[in-house]
């Protein structure tokens, strides 16, 4: 019996701070995170065969299949949450085939699980700036994420990740080009998510994030105590 009480999706563009958000949860709340971009990324590292077809995705800045995402996801709530409290879910659902899956997953298997949105709002403005200047950790089972505008742009070639010691490097879909391809699918798919949302009567709580993560987490914690 799972002893989950709450799954949390952080919905929010690449950049908005979802994965940095969701490693605080998880440090300070002991909360769970599932990030299909880290797993994505895992596949590709393991070179297993759906790995090759991610990894062709990846670099053109579009969006892996459903069918693919949706079977990673089931798979990692059936053997990864045994004992969680709580449950992130960073990056996905990120189109709406998905979200259809995810209820239909959780009617299955959570049926007394509280579902939330957290809807992370940044200005596009701000996260080609976040984007473009993104320097992450290149063991893929840490992938911690740094600021080159932090590190220094000429001395994050020489620092070492914080969390295990492994070197930092650039994601090769952090490019100009690829970041736009991101932000356009982006918005693409999330105004028929808020609107599936808002039809199957989830809650969708809108959080400025355009401020420093631990202003973000706060803000979190504050929803938290009063959504209880
Ligand atoms: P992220 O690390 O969340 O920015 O994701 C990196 C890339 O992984 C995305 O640009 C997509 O190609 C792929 N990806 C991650 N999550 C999903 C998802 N839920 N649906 C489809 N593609 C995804």
């Amino acid at each position: 019996m799972s002893s989950i009480r709450q799954i949390i999706i952080f919905l929010g563009a690449p950049g908005s701070g979802k994965g940095t958000l969701s490693r605080m949860c998880v440090d300070k709340l002991d909360w769970k995170q599932l990030s299909t971009g880290d797993l994505c990324r895992q596949h590709v590292q393991a070179g297993t065969e759906i790995g090759k077809e991610i990894d062709f995705t990846l670099k053109s800045g579009t969006l892996v299949r459903d069918s693919v995402i949706i079977d990673m996801v089931a798979q990692w709530l059936a053997t990864q949450v045994q004992d969680a409290d709580s449950v992130i879910l960073d990056g996905f659902p990120r189109t709406v085939v998905q979200a259809r899956s995810f209820i239909a997953m959780m009617d299955g298997s959570f049926e007394n699980v509280t579902l939330k949105v957290y809807q992370l709002i940044v200005p596009d403005s701000e996260i080609v700036k976040r984007l473009s200047s993104r320097v992450v950790c290149s063991n893929k089972e840490c992938q911690a994420i740094y600021s080159e505008r932090l590190l220094g742009s000429s001395e994050w070639h020489t620092k070492k990740c914080d969390v295990c010691g492994h070197s930092l490097v650039k994601r090769n879909d952090d490019t100009v080009e690829k970041i736009h391809a991101r932000l356009v699918n982006y918005h693409h798919h999330i105004e028929q998510l808020l609107e599936y949302y808002r039809n199957i009567g989830c809650q969708v709580i809108d959080i400025n994030a355009d401020v420093p993560t631990e202003e973000i987490f706060q803000e979190i914690l504050y929803y938290e105590r009063i959504t209880q």
